[in-house]
């Protein structure tokens, strides 16, 4: 089955706010949501916010609220809230029923060391383990009725490329097989894997665009593998390019404090955060106080650098001053 595409202009679009509550939001999630509201607004898309909290043993019950608090304070809306993720999962059953049922699930009991034992030299750039096809157990393939959601299943990959068509980044095909190969869809955990997750709960509530930052690239590419199995649409995808610090890693607490929680309690203004996000954007040639609705007006996607940023221990003293 081969999955239609987003792509009738007179459809109403939707995005979604998708924050993990494993953690507080940074400067980096700052930046890809204001991103986000600002092309939902500028194109009258509606906004959804899906606090995604399957990542059971990570999450922080805390960050839920907090997540909601810090976009509010950096001046961005939404038009809707769907349930938290981990409570309706049925249509996540389904969706493994389905990928059952076309033989493109195996069970895997395999831990982290026997499957870094198996793997050869790394064929792309995706960090990580890669399932070799030489791992899978016999059956794999074959028809699966009813699998026992107290195991991990693993999506059988096949031998073809996915070419990923982002809408800020071009062009990008990957092959799943020789990157990470079969990937998990369902852990032994009882729940979903984020990659079938977010694959369907983004066809069910009828996103048409996702915008996010450029780490999740590849994994565009394994959900567009799980839609064409379900024949659920592929979004619009907008990748965008990620925040990193001096030391070219992704921004994290090593290089400061930039919690979005902490900047608020230690009396930071919104306005300057915004400014320094509307400089990071190419929006103005250095950072200047601005609230959410001068962003919005001066906002144009064209002016986005393709570049990561850097974040540097200057934008920090910007917004302390
Ligand atoms: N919840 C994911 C995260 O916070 C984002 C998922 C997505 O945008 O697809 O990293």
């Amino acid at each position: 089955m081969h999955a239609p595409t987003r792509d009738d202009a007179s459809q109403p679009r939707t995005t979604r706010f998708a924050p993990s509550p494993t953690g507080a939001l940074h400067l980096g999630n700052a930046r890809t949501f204001l991103i986000n509201w600002a092309l939902a607004r500028k194109s009258a898309w509606s906004i959804l916010l899906r606090i995604e909290d399957i990542d059971h043993p990570r999450v922080k019950p805390d960050t839920v609220e907090q997540a909601r608090t810090d976009l509010t304070w950096l001046g961005l809306d939404w038009d809707s809230e769907a349930p938290l993720q981990s409570t309706e999962l049925a249509p996540c059953h389904q969706a493994l029923n389905d990928l059952g049922r076309a033989g493109r699930i195996f069970p895997c009991s395999l831990s982290r060391r026997e499957i870094a034992a198996a793997q050869s030299a790394p064929h792309d750039s995706d960090p990580g383990l890669r399932y070799e096809a030489s791992l899978r157990p016999p059956h794999a393939g074959e028809q699966i009725v009813n699998p026992d959601p107290s195991l991990t299943w693993r999506f059988l990959v096949d031998n073809t490329t996915q070419l990923v068509e982002d809408r800020f980044f071009g062009k990008h095909r990957f092959h799943i097989a020789d990157g990470v190969g079969d990937f998990p869809v369902w852990t032994a955990t009882g729940g979903p894997a984020y990659q079938l997750a977010v694959t369907v709960d983004d066809a069910r509530q009828g996103i048409t665009d996702v915008v996010r930052a450029s780490d999740l690239l590849p994994s565009a590419a394994r959900q567009q593998a799980i839609q064409h199995v379900l024949g659920l649409p592929t979004p619009h995808w907008w990748h965008l390019p990620l925040v990193r610090g001096k030391d070219g890693r992704r921004l994290a607490k090593r290089h400061g404090d930039t919690r979005l929680s902490q900047l608020r309690e230690t009396g930071v203004p919104a306005c300057r955060v915004i400014g320094l996000m509307a400089y990071w954007c190419g929006l103005c040639p250095e950072p200047t106080e601005l609230n959410s609705s001068d962003f919005l007006a001066s906002f144009d996607i064209n002016l986005l650098p393709q570049e990561d940023i850097t974040f540097i221990p200057e934008h920090l003293a910007w917004l302390n001053a």
